[in-house]
């Protein structure tokens, strides 16, 4: 049977985080608690070094919390093994950051491709998939192409298709239009919101930016690792939605 837990695709409760640094522990995240529905976006913002990162990277697995518990589609990965949280994330996650992480020595296709391997998936039974991502992303003619041939706006593109390829049922993103133009970041922006719609995926994004921050269904503040939900913006685009 399933638990409550599973009635939402992200349930953190009380995570907290701290790191080291010299002779002080910095709590970067102060037991926050989310509760995130299947096929939302959300946004998360707040001041640089407020602990939004390192939450992120909480949620999706790649850091380890020191207390507290996260449930992905009802299951507690704070207590998965090292194998099988890699294994778990690579079914159900997929990430983007601002530094898209490319590996420089790999072509953009062979980039794309990585979590396909780490899935143990047949080749040809992402082909689908691919094609629809090239297309989307308007990256076929860049797939033979070293990241180093690429613009800032191509190569983060084909991080999104790399993070989209398994077809994640979650999507994190760390300022995923960080380092990029307006113009660029809108059209990456789109195609997240694009890709997003038509897989009914749920998308938790941090960003600094306002623009992105209000399409977003929700949107938290962090603040010195105390995380807290946006009321009045959620009031706001209630009202817009309901138009009164
Ligand atoms: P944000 O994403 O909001 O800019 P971060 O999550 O990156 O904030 O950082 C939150 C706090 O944790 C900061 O004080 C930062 O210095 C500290 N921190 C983050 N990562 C590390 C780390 N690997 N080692 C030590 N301190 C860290």
């Amino acid at each position: 049977m399933a638990d409550a837990k599973s009635q939402y695709i992200l349930h953190t409760e009380s995570v907290i985080k701290q790191y080291k640094q010299y002779d002080e522990v910095v709590t970067a995240v102060d037991r926050a608690d989310i509760k995130i529905e299947e096929g939302e976006f959300v946004a998360i913002i707040g001041p640089s070094g407020s602990g939004k990162s390192t939450f992120l990277s909480c949620c999706a697995g790649l850091e380890r919390v020191d207390a507290g518990h996260i449930y992905v589609r009802g299951q507690d990965i704070t207590k998965m093994s090292f194998d099988e949280l890699s294994r778990f994330r690579g079914q159900n996650m997929g990430f983007v950051f601002q530094r898209h992480n490319l590996i420089p020595q790999f072509t953009a296709l062979e980039n794309i491709l990585i979590p396909t391997l780490m899935c143990n998936r047949k080749d040809g039974s992402y082909d689908e998939t691919l094609r629809r991502l090239v297309n989307t992303l308007n990256i076929k003619d860049r797939l033979h192409h070293l990241p180093s041939e690429l613009s800032g706006g191509q190569q983060q593109r084909v991080a999104i298709a790399r993070a989209l390829i398994n077809m994640p049922q979650i999507l994190f993103a760390d300022e995923p239009t960080g380092n990029l133009d307006r113009a660029n970041a809108d059209e990456v922006l789109d195609l997240l919101i694009k890709t997003r719609e038509e897989i009914g995926q749920t998308l938790v994004m941090v960003t600094h930016d306002m623009n992105i921050a209000s399409r977003a269904d929700r949107i938290f503040r962090m603040d010195n690792g105390i995380l807290t939900l946006d009321r009045d913006y959620l009031d706001g685009k209630r009202k817009t939605i309901t138009g009164y």
